[in-house]
């Protein structure tokens, strides 16, 4: 079959939908014509055939193996993305009269806050709202009477990151859409952790739960059968059809991430990548961070222009230089580069070459 290749080549920073590694697009638009030679496209095939019942299994084997999953943990491939994933943990973790504990670090967490209000009653411990959620709470209490406290581990919009999982006397959720497969992370810790596939694992359309099966069952709830995670894990992510095309790739990217080295390795070069562009938002002098230091992402590094005057002419160079997707969110401004585990160090230099630039004719 001959190459499908792309005509331009472009540092792509998007927040996400975002950079995958080319070789995983590659076999995906491969497999839209032909699966594996069965004469069949991914597309036109049953999700119930043992072709793709191979491939569900091993795209949820492959997340157990490369963040170390427990034994008494599943895994599962869902649909609705992290923001169904707000309401249905609250709905299998919050007990009918119960309490789920929230810390407020931003849009998506607030985004987890309102859902789960419309269960029950929920008790936000901490919030960054006052400086604009350009910091991660500490110290505050944990109540023992919640049934659950969530925590969003990066804050994709606004930059920030937890670095130091609080220790957690009740069951621990945890969003983790932006930042999942890109560091290591002890699974232990949690009971249950999801993320929407299109920041770090694959392209839109799926979401993975990875759930301790113990801490199931207990809320007293009739919960809706495509948010019953037990009922979804007794018919191994398949109690209705799939979504089989954004599951095949997200195989491909975790098989690509294995032969990387695994986690370990991809953390290595986020730091990299991380260290190298914040080094150079603290060194020149027309750029600062807009977040606390030790809270900063390795992500999404969000920084400003100190001099708003030369906005069109920092603009124009990074596009000119082939950079895509670093404007920041809407609700924030200023500049965000996304860099997921597909981007190489190789467009981080590119963007940090352009900032030594500007400076050179400021
Ligand atoms: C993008 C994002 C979401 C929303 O994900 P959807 O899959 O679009 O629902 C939620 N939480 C975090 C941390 C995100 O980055």
């Amino acid at each position: 079959m001959s190459n499908i290749t792309m005509t331009k080549k472009v540092h792509n920073y998007s927040a996400g939908p975002c950079i995958l590694p080319a070789e995983v697009m590659q076999k995906a638009a491969e497999a839209c014509i032909e699966f594996n030679g069965s004469g069949l496209s991914l597309l036109e095939m049953s999700h119930r055939s043992s072709a793709f019942v191979d491939v569900m299994e091993k795209a949820r084997a492959l997340v157990k193996e490369l963040l170390h999953v427990p034994a008494g943990y599943q895994v599962l491939f869902l649909q609705g993305g992290a923001s169904l994933g707000f309401y249905l943990s609250a709905m299998n973790f919050m007990k009918k009269d119960g309490k789920g504990a929230y810390v407020n670090t931003g849009t998506w967490a607030a985004g987890a806050i309102k859902e789960a209000k419309k269960l029950g009653k929920v008790e936000v411990l901490a919030s960054s709202e006052d400086k604009n959620f350009s910091y991660i709470p500490k110290g505050y209490t944990i109540p023992s009477d919640a049934d659950y406290l969530h925590l969003t581990t990066n804050n994709t919009i606004f930059g920030t990151q937890f670095h130091d999982i609080p220790s957690c006397p009740i069951p621990l959720i945890s969003d983790m859409s932006s930042d999942i497969f890109s560091k290591t992370i002890d699974v232990s810790k949690f009971d249950l952790i999801y993320a929407g596939a299109q920041k770090n694992m694959g392209p839109a359309g799926s979401t993975v739960y990875i759930v301790k099966e113990d801490a199931l069952g207990k809320t007293g709830r009739d919960i809706p059968s495509m948010l019953d995670l037990p009922l979804q894990i007794s018919k191994d992510s398949m109690y209705n059809t799939p979504p089989v095309f954004p599951i095949y790739v997200a195989m491909l990217n975790l098989e690509w991430l294995k032969d990387f080295g695994g986690v370990p390795a991809i953390q290595k070069r986020n730091e990299a990548k991380a260290a190298l562009l914040y080094g150079e938002v603290d060194r020149n002098p027309l750029f600062k961070g807009v977040v606390a230091t030790e809270d900063r992402s390795l992500m999404n590094p969000t920084f400003v222009l100190n001099d708003e005057a030369l906005t069109a002419r920092w603009d124009k160079m990074w596009k000119e230089a082939g950079i895509s997707g670093i404007a920041g969110h809407r609700s924030v401004g200023g500049y965000r580069a996304s860099m997921y585990n597909a981007l190489p160090l190789e467009s981080v230099q590119v963007l940090v070459n352009c900032m030594k630039e500007l400076e050179k004719g400021a």
